[in-house]
């Protein structure tokens, strides 16, 4: 069931009920109202606490698979520092990459993205402020920051992004509605590293042991953690038959726009 169904299902309930009260002039009928609207709220916050919830709008979250084939996903790049070992090692093991860039940070490092690009890795948008507000902005607002690093991107690689992952995976009504108007696909994940929690050790262990044929494994280029990471969980994943293949193919979409 979708977010929207979810939703106006809650709403039509509550107005029947505020009908057959005031028809009936039972106002004790109200009572029932307030667990409805407590579920109804209930449903509305988590929905928007992550995009792997797929509750207001869909993302593609992983392919469906029973193949070890898994996608690697870069974050809030491009990082002059970390981008660049990033790039290094994708390349010591001859693997693709997505990379879901902030228009703000493309600007000051433009030359950086035409590498990424150069290497062959896909680049998506993810957003132009990153801001941590993003989620409370208009829909007007979000589109503007969608289309304005859509058009960055395509003035540094010359290719305009499918793909939008939205700041800290957070998605609420305002959301879908600037990605239906802008067109993106809302790119998601099945698999978060925790790259950004500091503890190396187990960030790698949990890896070890989620990973799972599919998934979508999302990473940070600008954390210097991610390095350490990365070069002691690909060797283990070689080791157990996983390949690590472009998020295109994996989701067989195509991560630009054709014209
Ligand atoms: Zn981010």
């Amino acid at each position: 069931m979708t977010k929207y169904k979810v939703s106006n299902i809650g709403l039509l309930l509550s107005l029947i009920l505020v009908v057959m009260a005031y028809l009936k002039y039972d106002y004790k009928a109200l009572v029932l109202l307030v667990p409805l609207f407590a579920f109804y709220i209930l449903l509305l916050v988590s929905g928007s606490s992550s995009i792997r919830f797929n509750f207001y709008l869909k993302s593609l979250k992983r392919a469906h698979t029973n193949k070890k084939i898994i996608s690697l996903t870069f974050d809030d790049g491009p990082d002059a520092v970390v981008t660049q070992q990033i790039l290094q090692i994708l390349k010591n093991y001859n693997i693709p990459a997505a990379f879901f860039c902030v228009g703000e940070k493309i600007e000051k490092n433009p030359d950086l993205l035409r590498e990424v690009y150069g290497d062959g890795h896909i680049v998506g948008n993810h957003s132009y402020s990153h801001s941590k507000i993003f989620d409370l902005r208009s829909t007007k607002n979000m589109v503007k920051e969608i289309e304005i690093t859509n058009k960055i991107i395509e003035q540094t690689i010359g290719k305009k992004p499918t793909l939008f992952r939205p700041p800290f995976g957070v998605t609420n009504p305002l959301l879908a509605k600037a990605i239906k108007r802008t067109g993106v696909i809302s790119m998601g994940w099945s698999l978060r590293s925790w790259d950004t929690n500091g503890k190396i050790d187990s960030v790698v262990e949990r890896l070890r042991r989620k990973v799972h044929p599919g998934d979508i494994i999302l990473f940070h280029d600008n954390r210097t953690n991610t390095v350490e990471i990365l070069n002691r969980l690909l060797p283990y994943l070689f080791d157990n038959g996983y390949q690590v293949i472009a998020l295109d193919k994996l989701l067989k979409i195509n991560p630009y726009a054709e014209d």
